[in-house]
Protein backbone atom coordinates (compact mmCIF):
# COMPACT_ATOMS: atom_id res chain seq x y z
CA UNK A 1 0.00 0.00 0.00
CA UNK A 2 2.75 2.34 -1.00
CA UNK A 3 2.34 6.35 -1.61
CA UNK A 4 4.73 7.84 -3.38
CA UNK A 5 4.54 11.86 -4.93
CA UNK A 6 6.11 11.70 -8.30
CA UNK A 7 6.09 14.92 -9.20
CA UNK A 8 5.46 18.29 -6.89
CA UNK A 9 4.23 21.31 -8.88
CA UNK A 10 6.42 24.44 -8.23
CA UNK A 11 4.07 27.15 -8.49
CA UNK A 12 0.84 25.21 -5.58
CA UNK A 13 0.74 22.90 -3.57
CA UNK A 14 -0.56 20.03 -6.41
CA UNK A 15 1.17 16.93 -6.89
CA UNK A 16 1.13 14.36 -9.00
CA UNK A 17 1.06 10.89 -7.22
CA UNK A 18 0.91 7.21 -7.45
CA UNK A 19 -1.31 5.54 -4.66
CA UNK A 20 -0.22 1.52 -4.95
CA UNK A 21 -3.11 -0.84 -4.29
CA UNK A 22 -3.59 -4.71 -4.72
CA UNK A 23 -5.59 -3.81 -7.80
CA UNK A 24 -3.21 -1.94 -9.33
CA UNK A 25 -2.23 2.13 -8.90
CA UNK A 26 -3.84 5.32 -8.87
CA UNK A 27 -2.44 8.37 -10.59
CA UNK A 28 -3.58 11.63 -8.82
CA UNK A 29 -5.09 13.66 -9.15
CA UNK A 30 -7.96 11.35 -10.25
CA UNK A 31 -11.67 12.34 -10.51
CA UNK A 32 -13.13 9.39 -9.05
CA UNK A 33 -17.02 8.48 -10.40
CA UNK A 34 -19.41 7.30 -7.98
CA UNK A 35 -20.73 3.82 -8.54
CA UNK A 36 -22.82 4.05 -5.70
CA UNK A 37 -25.15 0.48 -5.63
CA UNK A 38 -21.63 -1.23 -7.51
CA UNK A 39 -22.70 0.64 -11.04
CA UNK A 40 -23.05 4.33 -12.36
CA UNK A 41 -26.05 5.63 -13.13
CA UNK A 42 -27.40 5.18 -16.78
CA UNK A 43 -24.43 3.17 -17.63
CA UNK A 44 -22.54 -0.25 -17.19
CA UNK A 45 -19.23 -0.84 -14.94
CA UNK A 46 -17.45 -0.74 -18.35
CA UNK A 47 -18.14 2.78 -18.79
CA UNK A 48 -15.42 3.72 -15.74
CA UNK A 49 -12.81 1.36 -16.88
CA UNK A 50 -10.73 4.14 -17.81
CA UNK A 51 -10.38 5.21 -14.21
CA UNK A 52 -7.99 4.52 -11.66
CA UNK A 53 -10.39 4.72 -9.19
CA UNK A 54 -14.38 4.63 -7.93
CA UNK A 55 -16.20 5.12 -5.14
CA UNK A 56 -19.42 3.03 -4.03
CA UNK A 57 -21.58 3.51 -1.57
CA UNK A 58 -21.12 0.83 1.94
CA UNK A 59 -24.94 2.59 2.98
CA UNK A 60 -26.13 1.10 -0.27
CA UNK A 61 -24.53 -2.04 -0.76
CA UNK A 62 -25.64 -2.43 3.16
CA UNK A 63 -29.26 -2.14 2.49
CA UNK A 64 -28.91 -4.50 -1.05
CA UNK A 65 -27.79 -7.07 -1.21
CA UNK A 66 -25.77 -6.41 1.72
CA UNK A 67 -22.48 -6.65 2.70
CA UNK A 68 -22.39 -10.89 3.48
CA UNK A 69 -23.32 -11.51 0.11
CA UNK A 70 -20.95 -9.20 -1.94
CA UNK A 71 -18.26 -11.12 0.07
CA UNK A 72 -20.02 -14.01 -0.96
CA UNK A 73 -19.74 -13.49 -4.61
CA UNK A 74 -15.49 -12.34 -3.87
CA UNK A 75 -15.97 -9.00 -3.03
CA UNK A 76 -16.56 -5.62 -4.54
CA UNK A 77 -14.13 -6.02 -7.69
CA UNK A 78 -15.27 -10.17 -8.23
CA UNK A 79 -18.87 -8.99 -7.79
CA UNK A 80 -18.87 -5.69 -10.11
CA UNK A 81 -16.41 -7.60 -12.93
CA UNK A 82 -14.08 -4.52 -12.12
CA UNK A 83 -10.30 -5.18 -11.82
CA UNK A 84 -9.35 -1.39 -10.72
CA UNK A 85 -9.52 -0.21 -7.31
CA UNK A 86 -12.62 1.13 -5.44
CA UNK A 87 -13.24 3.16 -2.54
CA UNK A 88 -16.01 3.02 -0.28
CA UNK A 89 -17.33 5.10 2.17
CA UNK A 90 -18.14 4.58 6.17
CA UNK A 91 -22.12 4.97 5.59
CA UNK A 92 -21.94 7.65 7.98
CA UNK A 93 -23.22 10.69 5.75
CA UNK A 94 -26.41 8.61 4.05
CA UNK A 95 -27.09 7.63 7.90
CA UNK A 96 -27.28 11.26 8.96
CA UNK A 97 -28.60 12.60 5.61
CA UNK A 98 -31.71 10.70 6.66
CA UNK A 99 -31.78 11.88 10.02
CA UNK A 100 -31.31 15.45 9.08
CA UNK A 101 -33.17 15.83 5.36
CA UNK A 102 -35.50 12.64 5.68
CA UNK A 103 -33.52 10.75 2.91
CA UNK A 104 -34.65 13.77 0.47
CA UNK A 105 -30.95 15.10 -0.48
CA UNK A 106 -29.39 11.42 -0.51
CA UNK A 107 -31.54 9.34 -1.41
CA UNK A 108 -34.61 11.00 -3.67
CA UNK A 109 -35.83 8.31 -6.18
CA UNK A 110 -34.07 5.40 -4.98
CA UNK A 111 -37.66 3.65 -3.90
CA UNK A 112 -41.01 3.55 -5.17
CA UNK A 113 -42.60 3.65 -1.75
CA UNK A 114 -43.65 6.54 -0.01
CA UNK A 115 -41.23 9.04 1.92
CA UNK A 116 -40.72 6.98 5.29
CA UNK A 117 -40.08 9.31 8.35
CA UNK A 118 -38.24 8.55 11.56
CA UNK A 119 -35.71 6.12 9.63
CA UNK A 120 -32.83 6.81 12.04
CA UNK A 121 -34.49 5.40 15.64
CA UNK A 122 -31.20 6.00 17.61
CA UNK A 123 -28.08 7.72 17.82
CA UNK A 124 -25.94 7.21 20.70
CA UNK A 125 -22.03 6.74 21.73
CA UNK A 126 -22.30 3.24 20.63
CA UNK A 127 -23.18 3.74 16.40
CA UNK A 128 -26.65 4.55 14.92
CA UNK A 129 -29.92 2.36 14.61
CA UNK A 130 -31.88 2.94 11.13
CA UNK A 131 -34.75 1.56 8.93
CA UNK A 132 -33.54 0.69 5.62
CA UNK A 133 -34.96 2.78 3.05
CA UNK A 134 -35.99 0.00 0.81
CA UNK A 135 -37.75 -2.50 3.14
CA UNK A 136 -38.07 -0.96 6.28
CA UNK A 137 -35.63 -3.79 8.01
CA UNK A 138 -33.65 -2.24 11.38
CA UNK A 139 -29.89 -1.58 10.68
CA UNK A 140 -27.03 -0.60 12.97
CA UNK A 141 -23.97 0.85 11.79
CA UNK A 142 -20.60 1.47 14.57
CA UNK A 143 -17.48 2.51 14.30
CA UNK A 144 -16.89 -1.15 14.29
CA UNK A 145 -20.12 -2.74 12.37
CA UNK A 146 -19.11 -0.37 9.46
CA UNK A 147 -15.28 -1.65 8.80
CA UNK A 148 -16.25 -4.96 9.21
CA UNK A 149 -18.78 -4.37 6.15
CA UNK A 150 -16.00 -2.19 4.37
CA UNK A 151 -13.67 -5.32 5.14
CA UNK A 152 -16.43 -7.65 3.45
CA UNK A 153 -17.25 -5.50 0.93
CA UNK A 154 -13.18 -5.00 -0.25
CA UNK A 155 -12.36 -2.00 -1.68
CA UNK A 156 -8.71 -0.80 -1.63
CA UNK A 157 -9.42 2.36 0.09
CA UNK A 158 -12.19 2.46 2.97
CA UNK A 159 -13.25 5.68 5.34
CA UNK A 160 -13.81 5.98 9.14
CA UNK A 161 -17.08 6.53 10.31
CA UNK A 162 -18.20 10.27 11.38
CA UNK A 163 -20.91 11.77 12.37
CA UNK A 164 -22.08 14.08 9.75
CA UNK A 165 -23.82 17.24 11.91
CA UNK A 166 -26.10 19.64 9.55
CA UNK A 167 -24.75 23.05 8.50
CA UNK A 168 -24.96 25.69 10.71
CA UNK A 169 -24.75 24.45 14.62
CA UNK A 170 -24.22 26.30 17.41
CA UNK A 171 -20.97 26.26 18.57
CA UNK A 172 -21.98 23.95 21.68
CA UNK A 173 -23.39 21.03 19.46
CA UNK A 174 -20.49 21.59 16.85
CA UNK A 175 -18.28 20.93 19.35
CA UNK A 176 -19.48 17.92 20.45
CA UNK A 177 -20.43 16.27 17.27
CA UNK A 178 -16.73 16.86 17.09
CA UNK A 179 -15.73 15.15 19.70
CA UNK A 180 -17.95 12.07 19.13
CA UNK A 181 -16.52 11.91 16.05
CA UNK A 182 -12.94 11.63 17.41
CA UNK A 183 -13.94 9.18 19.38
CA UNK A 184 -15.61 7.30 16.48
CA UNK A 185 -12.48 7.40 14.16
CA UNK A 186 -10.45 6.10 16.91
CA UNK A 187 -12.76 3.24 17.07
CA UNK A 188 -12.70 2.50 13.69
CA UNK A 189 -8.84 2.87 13.23
CA UNK A 190 -8.25 0.07 16.33
CA UNK A 191 -10.56 -2.04 15.27
CA UNK A 192 -9.17 -1.95 11.66
CA UNK A 193 -5.24 -2.01 13.27
CA UNK A 194 -6.38 -5.08 14.78
CA UNK A 195 -7.67 -6.72 11.48
CA UNK A 196 -6.09 -8.81 8.69
CA UNK A 197 -6.74 -5.74 6.42
CA UNK A 198 -4.10 -3.16 7.02
CA UNK A 199 -2.22 -4.44 4.47
CA UNK A 200 -4.86 -4.72 1.55
CA UNK A 201 -7.05 -1.51 2.76
CA UNK A 202 -6.00 1.34 3.64
CA UNK A 203 -7.95 3.66 5.89
CA UNK A 204 -8.71 6.82 5.47
CA UNK A 205 -9.91 9.47 8.66
CA UNK A 206 -12.14 12.37 7.72
CA UNK A 207 -11.33 15.71 8.86
CA UNK A 208 -13.90 17.30 10.50
CA UNK A 209 -15.31 20.96 11.90
CA UNK A 210 -17.50 22.38 9.25
CA UNK A 211 -16.89 25.84 8.67
CA UNK A 212 -14.46 26.29 11.93
CA UNK A 213 -11.06 26.50 10.81
CA UNK A 214 -9.58 26.16 14.29
CA UNK A 215 -11.32 23.01 14.68
CA UNK A 216 -10.46 21.68 10.88
CA UNK A 217 -6.67 22.31 11.64
CA UNK A 218 -7.28 20.82 15.39
CA UNK A 219 -8.92 17.22 13.29
CA UNK A 220 -6.31 17.34 11.13
CA UNK A 221 -3.86 17.12 13.65
CA UNK A 222 -5.92 14.41 15.71
CA UNK A 223 -5.65 12.34 12.38
CA UNK A 224 -1.77 12.97 11.44
CA UNK A 225 -0.84 12.37 15.39
CA UNK A 226 -2.74 8.91 15.10
CA UNK A 227 -1.45 8.02 11.82
CA UNK A 228 -4.42 7.82 9.86
CA UNK A 229 -2.60 6.33 6.58
CA UNK A 230 -5.03 8.42 4.65
CA UNK A 231 -6.59 11.88 4.84
CA UNK A 232 -10.22 12.37 3.76
CA UNK A 233 -11.67 15.82 3.88
CA UNK A 234 -15.67 15.61 4.82
CA UNK A 235 -18.67 17.29 6.22
CA UNK A 236 -19.43 20.61 4.98
CA UNK A 237 -17.28 23.15 3.64
CA UNK A 238 -19.09 25.36 3.34
CA UNK A 239 -22.53 27.19 1.15
CA UNK A 240 -20.30 29.16 -1.18
CA UNK A 241 -16.83 28.95 -3.50
CA UNK A 242 -15.16 31.45 -1.18
CA UNK A 243 -16.14 29.55 1.54
CA UNK A 244 -14.78 26.55 0.34
CA UNK A 245 -11.58 27.60 -1.13
CA UNK A 246 -10.67 29.75 1.90
CA UNK A 247 -11.02 26.40 4.12
CA UNK A 248 -9.46 24.44 2.10
CA UNK A 249 -6.59 26.83 1.35
CA UNK A 250 -6.57 26.87 5.12
CA UNK A 251 -5.41 23.77 5.81
CA UNK A 252 -3.02 22.98 2.90
CA UNK A 253 0.08 23.65 5.36
CA UNK A 254 -0.88 20.70 7.67
CA UNK A 255 -1.96 18.85 4.99
CA UNK A 256 0.72 15.27 4.83
CA UNK A 257 3.13 15.30 2.22
CA UNK A 258 3.35 11.36 2.73
CA UNK A 259 0.32 10.34 2.30
CA UNK A 260 -3.00 10.80 -0.14
CA UNK A 261 -5.30 13.45 0.29
CA UNK A 262 -9.01 12.89 -0.38
CA UNK A 263 -11.98 15.26 -1.05
CA UNK A 264 -15.60 14.08 -0.07
CA UNK A 265 -18.41 14.56 -2.11
CA UNK A 266 -16.94 17.73 -4.59
CA UNK A 267 -15.63 18.09 -8.24
CA UNK A 268 -17.26 20.08 -10.98
CA UNK A 269 -14.72 22.02 -13.72
CA UNK A 270 -15.08 24.66 -11.96
CA UNK A 271 -13.94 23.46 -8.55
CA UNK A 272 -11.38 20.88 -9.57
CA UNK A 273 -8.13 23.05 -10.40
CA UNK A 274 -8.70 25.37 -6.99
CA UNK A 275 -9.10 21.95 -4.75
CA UNK A 276 -5.70 19.91 -6.82
CA UNK A 277 -3.90 22.99 -5.86
CA UNK A 278 -4.37 23.20 -2.09
CA UNK A 279 -2.99 19.58 -1.69
CA UNK A 280 -6.23 17.62 -2.56
CA UNK A 281 -5.09 14.17 -4.50
CA UNK A 282 -8.38 13.01 -5.31
CA UNK A 283 -11.97 13.92 -5.81
CA UNK A 284 -15.46 11.96 -6.22
CA UNK A 285 -18.15 12.79 -7.30
CA UNK A 286 -21.63 12.60 -8.83
CA UNK A 287 -21.51 15.62 -11.05
CA UNK A 288 -20.53 14.02 -14.84
CA UNK A 289 -22.95 11.05 -14.23
CA UNK A 290 -25.60 13.02 -12.29
CA UNK A 291 -25.17 16.20 -15.75
CA UNK A 292 -25.35 13.32 -18.10
CA UNK A 293 -29.17 11.91 -16.60
CA UNK A 294 -30.32 15.44 -16.91
CA UNK A 295 -29.15 16.03 -20.80
CA UNK A 296 -26.70 18.51 -19.83
CA UNK A 297 -23.42 17.78 -21.39
CA UNK A 298 -19.57 19.53 -20.26
CA UNK A 299 -17.30 20.55 -23.16
CA UNK A 300 -13.55 20.45 -23.16
CA UNK A 301 -12.09 22.95 -21.12
CA UNK A 302 -8.89 24.42 -22.72
CA UNK A 303 -5.61 24.64 -21.36
CA UNK A 304 -6.16 28.52 -21.21
CA UNK A 305 -9.54 27.67 -19.48
CA UNK A 306 -7.70 25.70 -16.93
CA UNK A 307 -5.02 28.06 -15.90
CA UNK A 308 -7.18 31.10 -16.01
CA UNK A 309 -9.26 29.02 -13.04
CA UNK A 310 -6.33 28.47 -11.06
CA UNK A 311 -6.55 28.85 -7.39
CA UNK A 312 -4.88 32.57 -7.01
CA UNK A 313 -7.04 33.84 -10.02
CA UNK A 314 -10.50 32.07 -8.51
CA UNK A 315 -9.48 33.59 -5.49
CA UNK A 316 -10.19 36.99 -7.17
CA UNK A 317 -13.16 35.62 -9.15
CA UNK A 318 -16.81 37.61 -9.69
CA UNK A 319 -17.96 33.57 -9.02
CA UNK A 320 -16.51 33.42 -5.27
CA UNK A 321 -20.21 33.81 -4.01
CA UNK A 322 -21.87 31.56 -5.88
CA UNK A 323 -22.87 28.04 -4.54
CA UNK A 324 -19.92 26.04 -4.03
CA UNK A 325 -21.34 23.44 -6.43
CA UNK A 326 -23.46 23.16 -9.73
CA UNK A 327 -23.43 26.56 -11.51
CA UNK A 328 -23.54 25.82 -15.38
CA UNK A 329 -21.01 27.43 -16.82
CA UNK A 330 -19.55 27.84 -20.40
CA UNK A 331 -18.39 24.63 -20.60
CA UNK A 332 -21.98 23.15 -20.37
CA UNK A 333 -24.20 22.11 -23.07
CA UNK A 334 -28.09 21.43 -22.44
CA UNK A 335 -28.73 19.60 -25.03
CA UNK A 336 -32.60 19.81 -24.29
CA UNK A 337 -32.71 23.55 -25.63
CA UNK A 338 -34.60 24.08 -28.92
CA UNK A 339 -31.20 25.46 -30.44
CA UNK A 340 -29.92 21.80 -30.89
CA UNK A 341 -32.79 20.64 -32.67
CA UNK A 342 -31.66 20.58 -36.35
CA UNK A 343 -27.22 20.70 -35.17
CA UNK A 344 -25.25 18.04 -37.29
CA UNK A 345 -22.35 18.71 -34.72
CA UNK A 346 -21.07 16.58 -32.73
CA UNK A 347 -21.82 17.89 -28.63
CA UNK A 348 -17.93 18.35 -28.61
CA UNK A 349 -15.64 18.45 -31.53
CA UNK A 350 -12.73 18.24 -29.90
CA UNK A 351 -13.74 14.74 -27.90
CA UNK A 352 -12.60 11.42 -29.38
CA UNK A 353 -15.67 9.90 -27.39
CA UNK A 354 -17.51 7.12 -29.20
CA UNK A 355 -20.54 9.59 -28.58
CA UNK A 356 -18.75 12.19 -30.18
CA UNK A 357 -17.46 10.38 -33.19
CA UNK A 358 -20.40 8.85 -34.22
CA UNK A 359 -23.65 11.22 -32.89
CA UNK A 360 -25.02 14.64 -33.58
CA UNK A 361 -26.60 17.38 -30.98
CA UNK A 362 -29.77 17.24 -32.77
CA UNK A 363 -30.56 13.54 -32.57
CA UNK A 364 -29.11 13.30 -29.00
CA UNK A 365 -31.32 16.65 -27.98
CA UNK A 366 -34.53 14.42 -29.88
CA UNK A 367 -33.67 10.96 -27.55
CA UNK A 368 -33.84 13.32 -24.33
CA UNK A 369 -36.95 15.02 -25.58
CA UNK A 370 -38.59 11.43 -25.98
CA UNK A 371 -37.36 10.64 -22.59
CA UNK A 372 -35.24 7.56 -24.34
CA UNK A 373 -32.83 6.50 -21.99
CA UNK A 374 -30.26 5.83 -24.31
CA UNK A 375 -30.40 10.08 -24.45
CA UNK A 376 -29.20 10.32 -20.32
CA UNK A 377 -26.56 7.15 -21.35
CA UNK A 378 -24.87 8.59 -24.10
CA UNK A 379 -24.63 12.00 -22.46
CA UNK A 380 -23.01 10.34 -19.49
CA UNK A 381 -20.34 8.01 -21.41
CA UNK A 382 -19.21 11.55 -23.31
CA UNK A 383 -19.21 13.33 -19.67
CA UNK A 384 -17.24 10.86 -18.25
CA UNK A 385 -14.73 10.57 -20.87
CA UNK A 386 -14.70 14.56 -20.54
CA UNK A 387 -13.84 13.98 -17.08
CA UNK A 388 -11.01 11.48 -17.71
CA UNK A 389 -9.50 13.15 -20.45
CA UNK A 390 -8.97 16.57 -18.37
CA UNK A 391 -7.56 15.11 -15.10
CA UNK A 392 -4.92 13.87 -17.48
CA UNK A 393 -4.35 17.37 -18.74
CA UNK A 394 -4.25 18.55 -15.26
CA UNK A 395 -1.17 15.92 -14.33
CA UNK A 396 0.01 17.26 -17.45
CA UNK A 397 -0.14 20.67 -16.43
CA UNK A 398 1.04 19.79 -13.18
CA UNK A 399 4.40 18.23 -14.21
CA UNK A 400 4.91 21.76 -15.96
CA UNK A 401 4.59 23.64 -12.94
CA UNK A 402 1.76 25.58 -14.23
CA UNK A 403 -0.71 24.75 -12.30
ZN1 LIG B 1 -17.59 13.11 -26.48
Amino acid sequence: MDYSVLHRSSSSFARVSSILTQHGSILTPAFVPVCTTGSPKCVPMSAVDDFDLVFSNTYHLLVHPGANTVAELGGIHSFTSRSKPFITDSGGFQVFSLKYTGGRDELKGRTNKPKQKNMVSKIDEDGVHFRSYRDGRQLFLSPEASISAQHQIGADLIVAFDELPPYGLTQKRLQRSFDRTHRWMKRSLDFHNSSAHTSTQRLYGIVHGETNMGLRLESLRFLLQHNFPGIAIGGSVGQTRKEMYSLICGMRSLLPSDRPVHLLGIGDLQSIVPLIQCGVDSLDSTYPTKAGRHGTALLTPSVDWLISHSLENSLVSATLDEPAAGRLNELHLVLSKAEHQQSAEPIDETCTCPVCLRYSRGYLHHLLKMHESAGQSLVTLHNLHIMRNTMETIRHLIRDNKL
